[in-house]
Parts: C-alpha cells; structure tokens; sequence
C-alpha cells in the first residue's frame, strides 16, 4: 500500500504540488487524470522518491519515509538507506519507455535485478524469462529495442519493472507515446496485472480504461485534488465544474 498526506512539491518560487492525500491500498488500482501542467508526473516522482516532497509524509508497504528540513530549505532523507530500500519497492514505467539502447532486451530487464536487488544472473535470467512469456515477447530476448515497435518496447519496460519484485507499480501515461494501433496490446498487459492484484497508480489519458480497471479515480487541477472517487462516480457524474470540462474535453 502507500499512503500519501499533504504533498507540497515546490521548485523555487512554483508551487507545483499544493498538499495531495493519497491512499492506495494493497491489489487497488488508483488512476490519476488532470490536464497538462496540473501535476501528474511531479506527483508520481516524488513517490517514487525519485524527487523529495518540500512538505507531506509518504509511507510505502508500511514504511513512513523519514525526512528532515536541510540548510537549503528543502526536505531531505533522513537516512540514504531507508531512502534506496523505499525506492526498491517501487517501480515505475513512463511514456518514453526508456530501454538501454545498447542492451538486448534480456540485457535490459536482467541488469537492476542483478546490481540492486543482488540477484544471480541465472536467477535473474530466469525470473525475466518467465516476464518475457508473461508479456509475450519471448522471441525478443536477445534484440535490441531498436528492432522492436513501441507497443513491445513498452511490454518489455513493464517486464523490466516487475523482474523488480515491487510492491507498487506506477505508470506515467505509459500508451500516450505510442502509435493508437500499438495501445491496445499495452493496455492488455496493464489490464493483466490489475486483475492479478498488483497495487498500481497509474497516470492516464485513456479515460475508458481508467474507468474499467480502476478502483478510485483522482483528478488533479493545479495541484490540487479536485475530484476523487469510484470510477462511475467521477465519470459519470462529477461533482465539480472543472473535471466536468475536462472530461468534456477529453472523452
Ligand atoms: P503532462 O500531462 O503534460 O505530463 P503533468 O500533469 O505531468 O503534465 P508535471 O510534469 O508534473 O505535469 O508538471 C507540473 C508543473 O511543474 C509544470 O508547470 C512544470 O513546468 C513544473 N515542473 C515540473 N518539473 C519541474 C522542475 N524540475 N523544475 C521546475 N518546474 C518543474
Ligand atoms: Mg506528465
């Protein structure tokens, strides 16, 4: 599970992030929709402790993140090794896929089980063979992603994050990259993953798709939650003015 309260992020002067509460429980799936600008990514990042909130609490499978203010302002870990064990139970798959264009793709999704989780390389051969299946590009282990369409490009970064072991998956607008005829097959193994229980954030513009595999909708406006709940409630009947253009813009 992870449990986010009164995210700020800021970078100088803009606020990006203007406190955003956020449970998503063990096996849900919360998608999060917003206009450009309004947050999304930024939100995932700080998650993903890729970036460190400038105020909040984040608490990952039971684990609060320990934080203290440094000399510049802004919040720091307050222990590297808490910091590196929190970002191991996470894994995130973005937009622009971001394979090693240098490695076969057996390459690509064995290396961070081996160096970070200290896996074997059979061990870790073996795990990403049974990925591979999973996704259906078997066939594709040892090409590089060069040789590989964008919809399976993107099936091997997913296989890539769960050789992983994570107990949460998130995803920044993982089709929105892609030809429209490649999204389905993507869209295919995400669908996949929300009916194994995975817990998964996962940022959308696919509007039908949030609303059969989500159990919570989010939408952020300017860094502002302004809408939440069921997926029926928020596309079909919002409350607020603002995600009632949104989705009339979008859907
Ligand atoms: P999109 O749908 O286009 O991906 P988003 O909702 O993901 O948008 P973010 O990428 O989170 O939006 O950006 C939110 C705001 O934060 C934007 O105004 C952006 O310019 C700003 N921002 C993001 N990262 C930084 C950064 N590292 N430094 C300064 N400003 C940033
Ligand atoms: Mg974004």
């Amino acid at each position: 599970a992870v449990r986010v309260e009164d995210l700020h992020k800021r970078y100088g002067p803009l606020e990006v992030l203007k406190g955003v509460d956020l449970t998503a429980r063990e096996g849900e799936v919360v998608s999060m929709i917003g206009a450009s600008g309004s947050g999304k990514s930024t939100f995932l990042r700080c998650i993903n402790l890729l970036e460190l909130p400038s105020r909040g609490r984040i608490e990952v499978a039971g684990e609060e993140l320990a934080l203290r203010p440094g000399r510049d302002g802004d919040l720091h870990a307050a222990d590297p090794r808490q910091l590196r064990r929190i970002r191991t139970s996470l894994s995130m798959v973005f937009q622009s896929f971001n394979l090693w264009q240098h490695m076969t793709v057996m390459q690509n999704i064995v290396e961070a089980p081996v160096h970070v989780l200290g896996l074997s390389r059979a061990e870790a051969r073996d795990k990403a063979e049974a990925l591979l299946h999973k996704v259906g590009l078997y066939d594709k282990r040892d090409q590089y992603p060069a040789h590989l369409s964008g919809g399976q490009q993107q099936r091997i970064a997913i296989a890539r994050a769960l050789c992983m072991e994570p107990r949460v998956l998130l995803f920044d607008e993982p089709t929105s990259a892609l030809d429209p005829e490649l999204v389905g097959e993507v869209l295919k193994v995400i669908r996949g993953l929300a009916e194994e229980g995975r817990t998964m954030i996962l940022v959308t513009h696919e509007m039908k798709f949030a609303r059969d595999v989500s159990s919570q909708v989010i939408f952020l406006h300017n860094g502002r939650i302004e809408e939440r709940g069921a997926p029926a409630q928020v596309f079909g009947d919002p409350q607020s003015e603002r995600c009632r253009q949104f989705l009339s813009r979008t859907c």
